[in-house]
């Protein structure tokens, strides 16, 4: 797949702006509606606002998603003072919320404590963290679980055949993914971090029907992504992933979300998901999804966020539309707030 040319950052300042869906009947009760375009965009200078970073500080993995987009291609990763210094740069550039994938972020527990430690603490922003459920342990939350606002763990199926298929498991042994999912959303109810799930839909998941383990688990939150081809991760030349038999049509995952309407999935299709999403790799460099492929541009040590931002091809309009700012804090209540951030 080719490249799309890398969008100048005054293209998308310039571009119409887009404000939120206005009720018609605002009562006295709803939260005040505020313009979002002063929350993305400093409002002097008209540069966007990296609000929202998820950042993947590793790629390694000790299971083998067949559609795995960030794949465990090197085993770099910064040491744990130059990437605090990192976030402090992004926190200066306006970040509130900071979202820790990998790669498994738990095979580096200590890092990955002390860094939401530094951004509770010395940043003052949100975080999350998603991972795939297996190396979270009682003691890591005791210590750590009071920096964390929420902790989604994926699963794509209650049946380990399946996993097994998909290869999310260690060592293609099943990993009892079910069991994790409870153990750890007990935990984070025991410690008052809000619990997430995430579900790929694809070919070997889309006709299951999750309904009795959702109501067992009932995550505060359950997002739903349609398996998404990325050249070099998990497709095309370099990859070491092949997800394209276990791709799906839009319509086998509409009738995904219609067996589940119940359990309130956020769904993001590819649409969505495709450059919605401010994506920072293990060099603290920001990758440009635009064309089908993750291509990361400058360091944010070496030429700063804002220059490094606008490698990013984020957009901020897509980010808006799949729900990207909406309620996240563990201790705040749903819509109390009229502007947060994904979760
Ligand atoms: S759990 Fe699966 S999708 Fe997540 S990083 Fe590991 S291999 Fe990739």
């Amino acid at each position: 797949m080719q490249l799309s040319a890398m969008p100048d950052i005054d293209t998308i300042v310039d571009s119409t702006p887009f404000t939120q869906t206005v009720k018609e009947d605002v009562s006295l009760d709803d939260p005040p509606i505020v313009d979002i375009n002063t929350r993305i965009r400093d409002t002097n200078s008209g540069r966007l606002i990296p609000i929202s970073v998820n950042y993947f500080p590793h790629r390694r993995c000790n299971y083998r998603c067949g559609f795995c987009f960030h794949t465990d291609k090197n085993s770099f990763s910064l040491p744990l003072e130059k990437a605090k210094e990192g976030l402090k740069l992004l926190a200066d550039a306006g970040m509130e919320k900071l979202n820790i994938s990998g790669g498994e972020p738990f095979l580096q527990a200590h890092f990955l404590g002390e860094i939401l430690r530094y951004a509770k603490v010395n940043l003052g922003i949100s975080t999350g963290v998603i991972c795939n459920g297996s190396k979270v342990t009682q003691p890591w939350l005791s210590q750590y679980g009071k920096y964390l606002d929420y902790l989604g763990v994926s699963c794509d199926s209650f049946d380990e055949d399946t996993n097994i298929l998909i290869g999310r498991t260690q060592d293609g042994k099943t990993s009892l993914q079910w069991r994790i999912l409870i153990k750890v959303s007990e935990w984070c109810r025991e410690h008052k971090i809000k619990f997430k799930m995430n579900t790929v839909v694809n070919a070997y998941n889309w006709e299951e029907d999750m309904g009795h383990a959702l109501e067992e688990i009932k995550p505060d939150r359950w997002k739903v992504f349609q398996v998404l081809l990325l050249d070099g991760e998990n497709a095309g030349k370099g990859a070491i992933r092949n997800a394209e038999p276990l791709l799906i049509s839009r319509e086998q995952f509409q009738v995904f979300l219609d067996r589940h309407k119940d359990y309130a999935p956020v769904a993001e299709d590819n649409d969505a998901m495709e450059n919605s999403y401010l994506l920072l790799d293990e060099e603290m460099r920001f990758l440009n999804c635009q064309g089908g492929k993750k291509v990361p541009g400058r360091s944010i040590f070496d030429v700063g966020v804002d220059a490094a931002f606008q490698d990013a091809g984020w957009e901020p309009e897509t980010f808006v539309e799949r729900g990207g700012i909406f309620e996240w804090s563990k201790d705040t209540p749903l819509l109390e707030k009229p502007h947060s951030y994904e979760w």
